[in-house]
Parts: C-alpha cells; structure tokens; sequence
C-alpha cells in the first residue's frame, strides 16, 4: 500500500478530465518539512509559527525568526511555502505576554487582533519574514481577518516593514504574495470585496466550521454540529472560490476538511485549487483525486449546494464515489 502510494510522489495531482490542483503540507515547525518532501506535497499550504512564541518564557527575536523562516524556505527551493503570521489567542497560550483571561477566548483577543494590538511584536515577525523572503516562494497569511479594514491595516504595516529594510539596503523581495484565512463568517460572506485586495485566500475550516455554526471545535457535546458536509458551509466555501476566480486570484483550504476523503470530491466539483493537509494524507489525496472527473464533480457539488442537509450530502458523495 506504502509502497503504491510512493510511486505517486513525483506526479501532478490531474483529475482524470486534465484539471490540476496543488496538494501541500502544513508544517508546525520546520523540522516537518522533511516529512514534507518525503511525502511529495508541492508546497506549504499553512506553516504555523506559534511554536516560535510557545512553551518559552521570552518572545522570539527577528534573527531568531528569520532563522526558521529561512530554513523551511531553502529547504522547499522554489515550491511555495505559505507562512501564517501569529495566531496566538484563543486556546494558544503565550507565558512571554500578559494576555488576559478571558470568558470567551475564541471570540476574543487572538491572532491578527492581537498582532495589530501589539504592533511591536507583529513588526518583528514581519521583518523577518520579508528578509527571508529572498530564500525561496514565500507567501504571508493574515489569520482570522473579520473586516477589510484589519487586513488594510496588517497589509500597510507590512509596506512599511518592507520600505524600512529597503532604505536599509536589506534584501526584500518584491512580489510577495499577501492572503489571508477565511476562517470567520464575515470574510466568507464579503469574499466578493476581499477578492479585490487579497492576492489569495486559504480557507480555515477547523475555525470557520465552528464559527458557522456556533459550536466550540473542542467541545464534544457539541461535536454533532461538526459538519463539514453541511451546504450551510459549502455555500460559503463556493462563494469564497466564485467570488476569488472572478478577480483571478487563487483559493485554497488548509483546515482538516481539506484532507478528508469524504470532502475531497465535493471540493474538486467546488473549484478548489489548492489543498493543504497533514503530509501523511498526500499522497492518497493524489490517488483519490487522479481518479476523479472533475466534472462530475462539478455535478456533485451543484446538487449538494442545494441540499437540506449534511446527511443527503454525504449520500449524494457516496452514490457518485461509488459510480466510479
Ligand atoms: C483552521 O482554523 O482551519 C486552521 C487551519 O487554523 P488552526 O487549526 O490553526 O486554527
Ligand atoms: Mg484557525
């Protein structure tokens, strides 16, 4: 079985109609990149940079950033590597910042609302990232942007980062693409606005699922809500792609519902162009998707786009995987 899926490593991810989609890997530290290659993943779709902040009792200075950022960039050589700035908040907790108890962390203080409350922590990891961007594809992700205004605001101090090391004589590339996750309602729902300043989107489901349906993503009481086959979150997850195409920019998925096999099907037919998953799901995501028609994908999604509910959905994803 092993050894089946490894002579995949090389290949294209095609559909059987001739549609390429990009598999990558998310990474937590740059020691998984290794796990990456060896996996044949084309890219880092989400490399998580908590792990530079937790655990220890100081903040991660610039070198030390650069540092990581640099490594897994050199490592992937020109394949694109997809860095998501600080997520800290909600459940991630950081000794080294006095971050308040809070009664609802996940609707709280985290991430980019923290970043932007924290401009000197946030310009740190900035100016590392843009000077390691010259090692390799790097591509900066913005976490959990409710509003334009926040990725307006995250962007243009980014600029600034930029033009600093510039009047410096630091090295920076320039055309770093700049993105962010979709991982909460409001961005999935004004996708049509964020598509005309966003250079790419990557969808966040592990968030974006329990913010759509309200229902705590740890908590198992509530896991029944947990759905990602629900058309609730498909009509989001299709108007983010619509709403990208239609500005020619990029989509893709970085939460487990990306690696899923069940989703996998429904997510081709929805346009996606970009799956990011553990790397140990790659390879058989290549196979399942080699042996998918995207456009009886399409069909699929269209009919579970207008669906009651999750449990039709996932008859419709049996009956058409079956067929095949
Ligand atoms: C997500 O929310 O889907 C995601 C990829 O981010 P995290 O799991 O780190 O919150
Ligand atoms: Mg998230």
């Amino acid at each position: 079985e092993r050894e089946n899926l490894l002579e995949l490593k090389g290949d294209e991810t095609k559909t059987q109609d001739g549609v390429t989609v990009e598999l990558a890997a998310n990474i937590g530290t740059p020691d998984d990149v290794d796990g990456v290659l060896a996996n044949g993943a084309e890219g880092i779709g989400l490399f998580r940079t908590e792990f530079l902040y937790m655990g220890r009792d100081t903040l991660p200075e610039e070198d030390e950033q650069y540092e990581a950022y640099k490594s897994v960039l050199e490592k992937m050589d020109d394949q694109p590597v997809v860095v998501r700035t600080i997520d800290i908040g909600g459940d991630k907790e950081v000794p080294a910042l006095d971050m308040p108890k809070e009664l609802n962390p996940f609707l709280g203080y985290r991430a980019v609302r923290l970043a932007l409350g924290n401009k000197e922590l946030f310009r740190t990891q900035l100016r590392a990232l843009l000077r390691a961007s010259v090692h390799g594809n790097l591509k900066i992700m913005f976490p959990m942007i409710a509003t334009i205004q926040e990725f307006e605001e995250a962007k243009a101090l980014l600029v600034e980062c930029r033009d600093e090391l510039k009047a410096d004589k630091v090295d920076v590339k320039d055309d770093i693409e700049v993105g962010i996750m979709v991982e909460i309602p409001s961005a999935a729902i004004l996708a049509d606005e964020f598509a005309k300043v966003v250079d790419f989107f990557s969808i966040g489901t592990n968030d974006l699922i329990q913010y759509t349906f309200a229902a705590d993503r740890m908590n198992e009481n509530v896991s029944y809500l947990y759905q990602p086959g629900h058309p609730a979150l498909l009509r989001l997850i299709d108007n983010v792609i619509k709403s990208a195409h239609a500005e020619d920019k990029w989509v893709g998925m970085c939460g487990e519902m990306a690696g899923d096999p069940e989703a996998v099907p429904l997510l081709i037919g929805l346009g996606l162009d970009e799956f990011s998953m553990s790397a140990g799901s790659v390879l058989k995501a290549r196979r399942q998707i080699k042996n998918l028609k995207k456009t009886d994908m399409q069909h699929l999604a269209e009919t579970a786009l207008r669906s009651p509910d999750a449990e039709t959905v996932n008859a419709l994803i049996k009956e058409y995987t079956e067929r095949i």
